[in-house]
């Protein structure tokens, strides 16, 4: 049995977690709510753990799926932080969709220790996690990644290497400044056609089969938006900080993108508007009160 700690059990880290409890692996959960590390090592077969350090220790995998990168690496503090914890030779696979230059920090600072690193962000949803069928993209060496193959594989399905540290970050971020551009801009579209006497159902009839469609039209919109179900399975505020690394990481840069960086201003002043808790595809009703129309 393969000794795996998983820290942070979120709306799509605990479906992850769940594919670990597994005959092969040998599971340590920590959560920073403690209670839900309980409940869930009374579910599956796990054991929790009080601390970080106590999770990690004689873990050769740890992985850690937390909201920011900046959080990660505030975990590795103090004598009960992940790095206490971690062994010479052990891996952390950081499941978070992070920001490369704080990525490649801690991996420096974990390799003074002999621990590897490697960027594991997924995409595919808490659906997607719920049945391991998540896409995860790799930043870090083709070895390292080889070597956690057995943890991705149990739950991702297409698992591709993008490059060094830090590659899985910018890729999914980029990935995820398209999928706010995509909401935004067929929010504004059907509410503008509502307006036109078009029927949103009869619009994204058309769009799907034509090429503007995307996954926001043939999935988030008709099961979400047109319904009202608005389900929270992706916060809007994880959307506007993936959509901000992506926008940070371009002005740094020097690529011109003003675009991503107008998406990072819309998803930034929704979050405000929404707060903390409202998901990611309730930014729609941002732009229904600006234009007066409700897509439904
Ligand atoms: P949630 O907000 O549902 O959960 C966040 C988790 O991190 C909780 O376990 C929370 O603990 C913990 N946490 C929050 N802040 C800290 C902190 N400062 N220190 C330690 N633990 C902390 O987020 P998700 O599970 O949705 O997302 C996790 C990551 O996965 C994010 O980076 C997100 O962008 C990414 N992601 C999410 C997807 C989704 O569909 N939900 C899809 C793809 C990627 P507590 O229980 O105490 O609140």
């Amino acid at each position: 049995m393969t000794a795996v700690a998983f820290l942070g059990l979120g709306a799509i880290g605990a479906p992850m977690a769940k594919h670990l409890a597994a005959p092969e692996f040998s599971l340590r959960v920590w959560n920073r709510t403690a209670s839900r590390a309980a409940s869930f090592a009374a579910q599956y077969q796990a054991t929790h753990s009080d601390t970080p350090a106590a999770a990690a220790a004689g873990a050769k995998f740890v992985v850690t799926c937390l909201p920011t990168s900046d959080d990660v690496a505030a975990l590795l503090d103090g004598p009960a932080g992940l790095e206490a914890g971690l062994a010479e030779g052990a891996m952390l696979i950081d499941c978070t969709s992070g920001d490369p230059a704080t990525s490649r920090r801690i991996a420096s600072r974990l390799a003074a220790r002999g621990v590897a690193f490697i960027d594991a962000p997924v995409s595919g949803g808490v659906a997607g996690a719920e049945i391991g069928t998540l896409t995860i993209m790799v930043g870090g060496s083709p070895t390292d990644m080889n070597r956690a193959m057995p943890v991705l594989e149990a739950f991702g399905e297409k698992i591709v290497h993008c490059g060094p540290v830090g590659a899985g970050h910018a890729l999914k971020a980029i990935n995820q400044a398209m999928l706010a551009v995509h909401i935004w801009s067929l929010g504004e579209g059907l509410a503008a056609l509502a307006r036109a006497g078009v029927n949103p159902a009869v619009a994204l009839d058309v769009i799907n089969a034509s090429s503007g469609r995307s996954n926001s039209s043939q999935n988030l919109f008709p099961q979400r938006v047109l319904t009202r179900a608005f389900p929270r399975t992706f916060r809007l505020a994880l959307l506007d900080k993936d959509v901000g690394i992506a926008a940070r990481a371009l002005r740094e840069q020097k690529v011109p993108a003003p675009m991503i960086q107008l998406a990072a201003e819309l998803m930034s002043m929704a979050h405000r508007e929404l707060g903390e808790e409202a998901d990611h595809v309730e930014a729609v009703k941002v732009i229904e009160r600006i234009a007066g129309e409700v897509i439904d």
